[in-house]
């Protein structure tokens, strides 16, 4: 046992508080406080030139964000996605009263596996909704060519893949519609916070006013629209983060590569394969705890616990195994192989820019400690 500080999965960048004050002092001598105010706007814009994306309509939340993301595309029967995700994926559907179809993973990616979505188009088949999971981009490609044959919609849940990028820029790119999520665990945050990235300026409209209850003017509403507008604090907070992302990443990139040299010798232990990005973020760093590592994955995690170190099973339980889930016929376990084995094995580790290395070697030799104990 030691007395060493606790050590969790993520810890959110926090610039210097004083760095702050001056936007809070801009909002309250402004007292505009949201409604798409001054820092609303500029956010927008920073994000669109960092992302290299034409238009984005910034939110609370990112699921605020999916659930709009559906009904601006008027999606309703069935939509296809992965168990494999954090609960709000499926979640935005329900809210919108659709039925999550559930596919199974690829094995390797532990994206939706493209070779199994066309035998669970039906009829009443609307749209893809796919994962970037740990920001590994899904193959967009074979997504996109069954969307176009099958004439379905496509929207990225890119919660986790801000920042990340393909051979020709941005992944938010591709699809119909990609979502952000910039909660405090996420790469870039705004305490709360996403966005919709979009293709034209007329979907940005459509989806502008149904985040503010669908108002066209002060007395003309044609929606039945949410209130998912991010305030000018979040906002403001965002544009202060901005600043520090390109260090972040860079910090997020080195603690990576120090897992994957260190643990590259550990039996049992299998880093996640580098996805196909040509500029990752590192939001995660998953490991699969394999049948040969002496302790079962709930073992090491509980080890990890007793240690201080608080690692995550992303993605344990699967979304499918959720009670509002589990009686779907896709939910069976028989369906969903590749997802409920890696459900059963990941494990992710601590990364963050502040992660110490001396608090990441603690995380490596517990891992070797545990492999050896017995070897
Ligand atoms: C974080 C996350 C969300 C939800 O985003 P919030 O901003 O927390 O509402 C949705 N999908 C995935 C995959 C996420 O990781």
């Amino acid at each position: 046992m030691t007395s060493a500080s606790e050590i969790y999965v993520t810890q959110p960048a926090l610039p210097p508080l004083a760095e702050f004050i001056p936007y809070l002092e801009q909002i309250w001598e402004s007292k505009v406080l949201t409604n798409g105010g001054p820092f609303h706007q500029q956010l927008e814009q920073a994000l669109c030139d960092r992302l290299g994306v034409e238009h984005l309509a910034l939110f609370t939340n990112g699921t605020i964000a999916l659930v709009t993301a559906l009904q601006a595309l008027r999606i309703s029967g069935e939509v296809i996605t992965t168990p494999y995700s954090f609960v709000a994926t499926a979640h935005s559907l329900l809210w919108n009263g659709i039925r999550p179809v559930f596919v199974d993973i690829d094995p390797d990616t532990l994206n939706l596996d493209p070779a199994q979505i066309e035998a669970a188009i039906t009829p009443q088949t609307m749209a893809i909704l796919p994962v970037h999971v740990y920001g590994h981009p899904c193959n967009v490609e074979a997504i996109q060519q069954i969307a176009d044959i099958h004439n379905l919609k496509v929207i990225y849940d890119a919660a986790h893949a801000f920042g990340v990028e393909d051979q020709d820029g941005s992944i938010t790119r591709h699809g119909d519609l990609s979502v952000l999520s910039f909660h405090a665990t996420k790469v870039f945050n705004t305490f709360e916070g996403g966005a919709i990235v979009c293709p034209d300026a007329k979907t940005k409209l459509r989806i502008d006013r149904l985040k503010n209850f669908g108002f066209v003017d002060e007395v003309t509403v044609v929606a039945p629209g949410i209130n998912g507008k991010m305030s000018e604090i979040n906002a403001a907070f965002g544009l202060l983060q901005l600043n520090s992302l390109t260090d972040a990443l860079a910090r997020r990139a080195a603690i990576a590569q120090t897992y994957r040299e260190q643990l590259r010798d550990v039996q049992g232990i299998r880093c996640h394969a580098r996805g196909s990005q040509r500029v990752a973020n590192d939001a995660y760093f998953p490991i699969m705890v394999e049948p040969n590592y002496p302790l079962t994955r709930d073992a090491l995690y509980t080890q990890f616990k007793r240690h201080g170190i608080h690692c995550r099973r992303y993605f344990y339980p699967l979304i499918s195994d959720f009670p509002m889930y589990r009686g779907l016929p896709s939910a069976s376990h028989d369906h969903l192989p590749n997802a409920v084995r890696a459900a059963s094995q990941v494990l992710c580790l601590p990364i963050y820019p502040t992660l110490q290395t001396d608090e990441q070697q603690r995380v490596i030799d517990l891992l070797r400690d545990a492999s050896h104990a017995h070897a």
